[in-house]
């Protein structure tokens, strides 16, 4: 059974799995240690990941990015129509209330959700994995950013489960890095804590964590998040001053053109990293639009300049976060930077400068979120044995229950879960009632959590309630923050008092007496007596939703299969053919056919070669499949005949040696 950890990007994400021997990053099918969260569609296929990043230019329209920025979230939100619809080429349209994209694929407009897309998405990490552990992949680790609220998280759990993962937790990005850094510290102190500042600034979003640390645990003590802050803001400065300079240079308006704007956007992204190590970055883009070749060269002094106005960002959130923990700067041990964009010089000094110490890269900046998943999912699944490492997380916005007024009872609302609460937990609410009644959770602070964001979490119906001897019941309900950071009614039921008759022992009253009998007391109790049934109504997708969208999922993977495996058979019957020609026309076969079948042999390699050029182009595996062995007929006896001679002296040689 395999254990993975998933550090789901917005840019590109990272695979980690426990071994025996430690913690492996997984490389996919071009060796590269990470993947581009990319999904895009084909007039026969889809391509995700890599090929989707190969012909991001190409299929423009088709391909969608940011996949993880559109979880959960509706089409009309704010954040979607003014900030990520810049970033994804594919149309964003509302599906069912949710905000999902209309591609071209399989030669018609189709529309899919954003947990589909991610669902497509995941399946392919599952497959990658898959591929390179030769073994299935079912449970997983998945992370994200702290302050994804219940519906973001929700879109995630519903996409691994379309995908055919088993997620045993949504762990918070650096709450995952943190324990990848305590598990293998073995200096931790036994009482004082010793506190670590975590900062993540990825592609598109900025998290701190504050983390205590004593030995065989970690706890979350306060964090803090920019949410629109990461690479692509760096990207954008630059973008916008290589347009003004083009508009006057070139006169080209790149902001008119889509296609042009993209490009320069990627140029962008790439002059910035080449920023990161040298002093300049030239920065060439042939035909950007209208015909036109452009290009400048980029000065880091420059560059730093253009971005002052973002760099000042950077305090903001360590800041808040160590106010959350209650700390100065005076009180943290160790700052650890992960994620791609603390690469850029300017970023790590103003870390560093806030905290006036030098900012500590110990874990892998790119791949400490995965490998902490991973870890997180070794010490939850049962096949794995972990050292015992403890993980305090808590929750980032306030929860609350609401319910309506009753003549018994005044209140309304209570926040369950307030800001800092464990996770998981559960909490006990105790009503009064005489008929059925819904509660509802939301966040407590609509205008805390990302804008755009319905704060409403569900409704949860409390069935079966009548009177007891005329009276309300009492009824408790156990309301939960599981595991994912998801808040649910995990049951209800009904109380009684009884009086209860309990023995008490009693001790001696003086040394060297005899002890008393015990006495009987009676006490009042409260005992469960019968369960409720609670109907939930969640953003989570409905059983037979996503019993469709398995399926459907799993009918588009079979088609890419199909079609990679199609493109497999015609690759082989094409190198066959050109291998065995060559090596029939005067190569190592040529003296081992027979001399009257020879020309007809090749005759007919030749018409297998026309036709894969022509009529054969599109074929189904079969026909290519059935071509080879027809072409083998003659061909493996001749291959065959050859590598006896070759062998026979081989194995003379062999037996003089050993005689
Ligand atoms: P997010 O955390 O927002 O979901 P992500 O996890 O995909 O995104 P990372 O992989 O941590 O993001 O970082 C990607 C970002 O880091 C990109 O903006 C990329 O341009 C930037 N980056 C990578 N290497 C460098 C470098 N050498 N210098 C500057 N920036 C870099
Ligand atoms: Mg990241």
């Amino acid at each position: 059974m395999s254990v993975v950890g998933i550090d789901f990007g917005n840019l590109q994400s990272v695979i980690a799995v426990a071994r025996n021997r430690g913690i492996d990053v997984i490389c996919n099918e071009v060796s590269n240690r990470a993947t581009p969260s990319l999904v895009s569609f084909g007039p026969k296929q889809r391509f995700i990941g890599e090929p989707a990043k190969n012909q991001e230019v190409s299929n423009f329209k088709n391909t969608v990015a940011s996949l993880k920025r559109l979880a959960g979230r509706s089409f009309q939100d704010k954040e979607i129509q003014e900030i990520e619809k810049q970033h994804i080429n594919a149309e964003l349209v509302d599906v069912h209330g949710q905000v999902g994209v209309k591609v071209n694929y399989l030669g018609e407009q189709q529309t899919f959700s954003n947990v589909q897309l991610i669902a497509m998405y995941l399946t392919k990490l599952k497959e990658t994995t898959a591929l390179e552990l030769s073994s299935p992949v079912s449970d997983c680790v998945i992370t994200v950013p702290g302050w994804f609220t219940d519906v973001q998280r929700r879109a995630i759990l519903d996409a691994a489960e379309i995908a055919g993962l088993n997620c045993l937790r949504l762990v918070n990005d650096l709450t995952a890095t943190a324990l990848g850094y305590g598990i293998t510290k073995t200096d931790l102190p036994e009482d004082k804590p010793k506190n670590v500042v975590f900062c993540d600034i990825g592609h598109s979003s900025y998290s701190v964590s504050v983390v205590s640390f004593i030995k065989g645990q970690l706890t979350v003590r306060g964090t803090a998040y920019d949410r629109h802050f990461g690479g692509r803001n760096f990207d954008q400065v630059i973008v916008e001053k290589l347009a003004a300079e083009f508009k006057e240079k070139y006169k080209i308006d790149v902001f008119t053109n889509n296609k042009a704007l993209f490009r320069l956007r990627t140029a962008a992204e790439k002059c910035k990293k080449v920023l990161s190590a040298n002093p300049q970055a030239p920065v060439n883009i042939e035909s950007i639009m209208d015909d036109k070749d452009v290009g400048t060269v980029v000065n880091r002094a420059d560059f730093e300049e253009w971005a002052a106005e973002t760099l000042v960002r950077v305090d903001q959130p360590l800041k808040a976060a160590l106010e959350a923990a209650g700390m100065t700067v005076d009180d943290i041990d160790s700052v650890e930077i992960v994620g791609g964009s603390t690469r850029i010089p300017a970023i790590k000094n103003a870390i560093s400068k806030f905290f006036n110490k030098e900012v500590s890269t110990t874990l892998n900046q790119d791949e400490a979120i995965a490998r902490g998943a991973a870890l997180q999912c070794a010490m939850l699944s049962p096949v794995f044995k972990v050292r015992e490492f403890r993980v305090h997380d808590v929750l980032q916005y306030p929860i609350k229950m609401s319910w309506e007024a009753t003549p018994e009872e005044e209140e309304t609302e209570i926040t369950v879960f307030d800001k800092n609460n464990s996770i998981p937990s559960t909490k006990i609410l105790t009503f009064h009632r005489s008929q059925p009644f819904d509660l509802e959770a939301s966040y407590a602070n609509p205008a805390e959590i990302p804008t755009g964001i319905n704060p409403w979490i569900g409704r949860f119906s409390i069935k079966n309630v009548e009177a007891t001897n005329g009276e309300p019941s009492q009824i408790k309900v156990k309301t939960r923050l599981n595991i994912h950071g998801v808040v649910s009614v995990d049951s209800a039921y009904t109380v009684e008092e009884r009086i209860e008759e309990v023995e008490e022992k009693q001790s001696p009253t003086k040394e060297g007496e005899e002890a008393k009998p015990p006495v009987t007391k009676k006490v009042k109790k409260l005992v469960k007596k019968a369960d409720l049934p609670v109907v939930s109504g969640t953003t989570s997708l409905s059983r037979p939703v996503l019993e469709e969208f398995r399926e459907k999922e799993s009918a588009m993977h079979s088609t890419d299969k199909l079609v990679h495996d199609t493109e497999e058979k015609k690759n082989a019957l094409e190198e066959y053919v050109y291998e065995m020609r060559g090596k029939l026309e005067g190569g190592a076969f040529s003296d081992y056919i027979d001399p009257s079948i020879k020309d007809k042999y090749i005759s007919e390699l030749n018409t297998v070669e026309d036709w894969l050029y022509d009529e054969g182009e599109d074929a189904t595996k079969s026909v290519y499949v059935s071509k080879l062995d027809e072409l083998k007929k003659t061909g493996s006896p001749v291959a065959e005949k050859y590598r006896e001679s070759e062998e026979r002296p081989r194995a003379a040689r062999y037996l003089t040696q050993a005689v």
